[in-house]
């Protein structure tokens, strides 16, 4: 703990809700300190971009208090610590899961539990990836296991499957056994999708996708629908379901969805979900079985997790525009000075 910290720290944040990304700013701010004997202050090297931000910068989802600085996960060194931590030292290489993480430093309690720790040889393009896979590939995961466990031969539709979570969710697919459909709003997007496993393919900007999915279905249905785009792809979701499907909601990149009556699911017997990422992995045991599970796919190479673009933090409105514009696929991540 006797480690001197810089009083300022550069990071991305926004003082305002704003539906444009002009209200990213990458300026100065106070650097966290430490100020209870279990703190702990990491000193960020890498950090994943998620579509959630732009909900928080856009007032879907409430922000407590301003400025708000952007960042969900990350990859770092322990920069300091409080005088009871035992858990790290100085140097320690970690990756976690923690808002404010577009920022030079972060300050995590000893007791977190979303955190890895990472061995000392770790190279930067690791430590990249370890900054930059947890909160998607976690959210493919735990949502083909508990929100809709996914079976073998089951038919199941990924909307944004060329997307950081949709690459995850197909190739979670693939390897279930399962009968993936993709929906991309390109061709390029849907030969990536390809790539990964999905077996059958349909381009929103030019398919019907119900009448795709009653095609590749015999008029079936699928059994789950992993929709992450919200508020314009809902009906379709809902009609494309087969009897007793789930339709997991998981996002809202187009939008909320509209309030709707439970009335509704008694037709097909539907299962509506509509889970978060972090309520699956709140306790040791869950988040151990589940980044263990996690990094094992990546380790025997069943899963691939592809950066496409690593940003400079000082270019994070960028990456939110090209995000929210759908023009990128798989990861964005940002690299943080240091
Ligand atoms: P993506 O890389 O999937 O980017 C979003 C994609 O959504 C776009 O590339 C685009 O793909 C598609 N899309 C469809 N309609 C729109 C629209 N109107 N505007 C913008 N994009 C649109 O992002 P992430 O992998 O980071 O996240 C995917 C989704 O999952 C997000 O909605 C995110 O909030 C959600 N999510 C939810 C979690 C949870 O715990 N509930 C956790 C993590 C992510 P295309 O052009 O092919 O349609």
């Amino acid at each position: 703990s006797s480690v001197q910290l810089p009083s300022q720290q550069k990071a991305a944040l926004t003082e305002k809700i704003g539906d444009s990304v002009e209200v990213i700013q990458y300026t100065d701010i106070d650097t966290p300190q430490i100020t209870s004997p279990t703190d702990v202050i990491i000193k960020n090297k890498y950090a994943g971009v998620n579509y959630i931000e732009s909900y928080f910068r856009k007032g879907i989802y409430p922000i407590a208090s301003f400025p708000y600085i952007f960042g969900r996960e990350a990859s770092g060194i322990i920069a300091a610590v409080g005088d009871e931590v035992t858990k790290y030292k100085v140097g320690d290489k970690v990756a976690y899961v923690n808002p404010s993480t577009f920022a030079q430093y972060s300050k995590i309690d000893e007791s977190k539990v979303q955190v890895l720790k990472l061995p000392e040889s770790i190279g930067d393009d690791q430590l990249k990836l370890y900054g930059s896979f947890f909160i998607q590939g976690l959210t493919a995961l735990t949502f083909v296991h508990e929100a809709y466990e996914v079976k073998k031969s089951d038919y199941i539709l990924v909307w944004a499957a060329a997307g950081g979570v949709g690459q995850i969710l197909v190739q979670l697919g693939r390897l279930i056994g399962a009968n993936v459909i993709a929906v991309a709003s390109t061709n390029e997007k849907l030969d990536i999708a390809k790539g990964l496993g999905a077996k059958y393919l349909i381009n929103s900007s030019k398919d019907d996708v119900l009448a795709k999915v009653k095609e590749i279905t015999n008029d079936n249905g699928v059994a789950a629908s992993f929709d992450s785009v919200g508020k314009d792809t809902f009906e379709t979701s809902l009609a494309a379901l087969a009897r007793k499907g789930t339709l997991v909601s998981f996002g809202n990149s187009s939008g909320t969805v509209d309030p709707l009556s439970i009335n509704r699911l008694s037709a097909k017997n539907i299962k509506l979900a509509r889970p978060t990422v972090m309520n699956y992995v709140v306790t040791q045991d869950e988040w151990d079985f589940y980044t263990e599970k996690f990094l094992k796919y990546i380790k025997d190479g069943d899963i691939k997790v592809e950066i496409t673009k690593t940003y400079p933090l000082s270019q994070y409105k960028q990456a939110a525009t090209d995000l929210e514009s759908r023009k990128t696929t798989g990861k964005l991540a940002l690299e943080i000075p240091q």
